[in-house]
């Protein structure tokens, strides 16, 4: 036999009273059974989102999110600011040129956040750029970017929204809408809602809702005013993934019992114990700015392949975590403590990394000298 432990940044374990939640027969989503679940996920969404606007829920993984945030909002000719700092900056790109939208890129060195004034500064510049998309944290790196600067640039322009991929964020660190004036604001099922993949929600602004009347790239599906409109009515525009809405019911019942502050508080110590543990080993964590909350990307030490870490995690102690992409392929491998996960998850990453490491020949630092640190943070209250 062997335990399985799923320490991956997405997706990320599921808690058994959600498992039980959607083990329960199906209803129809047009019964009066499931009006009540509607008008609780409408409120509790608005609270795990800090706003007073309606938050859509759509089927679809995150990347769905991502994609009506350029559909909704741009017409084709239309210029962005995409800042790209990794895997999922890059996406904004792919994106915005499927649509005939025209990316302006700010690239952001891997590791790095990026430079906000760079950001500030194409905006003085040209009047007519309609959006900033970025990451709240980036997943191929564990870098987050800083939000609330940019909303402080963004929200005096009438015309340019702020749009938000929190995917591996909100849940994670407090990012409160309404007050620091995010216009889209995007997360997915699968990482801190604690739930199986297949949803995505996207928090509208007042102000992206006037772009929205007049933006001209193709949407149907995925065209967020039809499920505003029905939502208004405690009803969804197509047939919603019933099951996962149960499951989500249950999530954010659980989430509001613990409350923001805790949540918040609960997944900065959680980080900063796997990053101080895996410094006390003698390792180095990759993110140079700003480390995200949700994951740890830790630096493969000298002459040890990223990826052969990884694999022997999982293959050697049933631990799944994630390794590196791209450029990061084999020289990084990825931690995650987000969502249902807890002191115990952060000492089983940390120690399996340390007993995988020296099975592979690490002589820098001896056998739980990372563990010990990690330890020494999670102690504390
Ligand atoms: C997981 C993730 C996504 C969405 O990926 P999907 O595979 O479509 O769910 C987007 N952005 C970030 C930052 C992510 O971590």
């Amino acid at each position: 036999m062997k335990k399985q432990y799923l320490l991956a940044p997405g997706p990320t374990p599921v808690p058994p009273d959600i498992l039980l939640a959607m083990s329960r027969p199906i209803i129809h989503h047009r019964s009066p059974d499931f009006i009540p679940i509607i008008q609780q996920v409408r409120s509790d969404l608005k609270w795990l989102f800090q706003t007073s606007q309606e938050v859509l829920t759509v089927a679809g993984s995150g990347t769905a999110g991502m994609e009506a945030s350029i559909s909704n909002f741009m017409s084709p000719g239309d210029k962005v600011i995409a800042i790209n700092g990794g895997k999922f900056g890059e996406r904004w790109l792919k994106i915005a040129q499927a649509f005939g939208v025209t990316p302006i890129e700010v690239k952001v060195e891997w590791g790095k956040s990026v430079d906000v004034n760079l950001v500030a500064d194409l905006l003085s510049k040209d009047d007519s750029i309609r959006g900033v998309y970025v990451q709240a944290s980036e997943t191929s790196t564990g870098v987050a970017h800083d939000v609330q600067k940019l909303a402080g640039i963004t929200r005096s322009r009438e015309n340019t929204i702020l749009v938000v991929d929190a995917i591996t964020a909100l849940g994670v660190v407090n990012l409160p809408m309404d007050e620091w004036g995010i216009d889209v604001l995007i997360t997915g099922s699968q990482k801190a809602l604690m739930l199986p993949p297949g949803l995505a929600f996207i928090g509208v602004s007042e102000k992206a809702w006037k772009l929205q009347a007049s933006a001209k790239c193709p949407r149907f599906y995925l065209d967020l005013k039809r499920e505003k409109d029905n939502l208004l009515k405690d009803s969804n525009a197509w047939t919603p993934a019933v099951t996962l809405w149960i499951g989500l019911a249950e999530s954010l019942k659980m989430m509001r019992a613990e409350g923001l502050e805790k949540i918040f508080s609960r997944h900065a110590r959680l980080a900063k114990a796997t990053r101080e543990g895996v410094k006390g080993f003698g390792l180095e964590v990759f993110a140079k700015d700003l480390p995200s909350a949700a994951l740890t990307a830790v630096v493969s030490p000298e002459g040890i392949d990223g990826q052969a870490v990884y694999k022997n995690l999982r293959d050697q102690y049933g631990i799944t975590a994630a390794g590196g992409q791209d450029q990061l392929k084999g020289k990084v491998f990825r931690l995650s403590h987000m969502g249902y996960s807890d002191v115990f998850d952060v000492i089983t990453a940390v120690s399996g990394v340390e007993m995988v490491l020296v099975r592979m020949g690490y002589k820098k630092s001896p056998l739980g000298s990372g563990v010990a640190k990690a330890q020494e943070i999670l102690i504390q209250e």
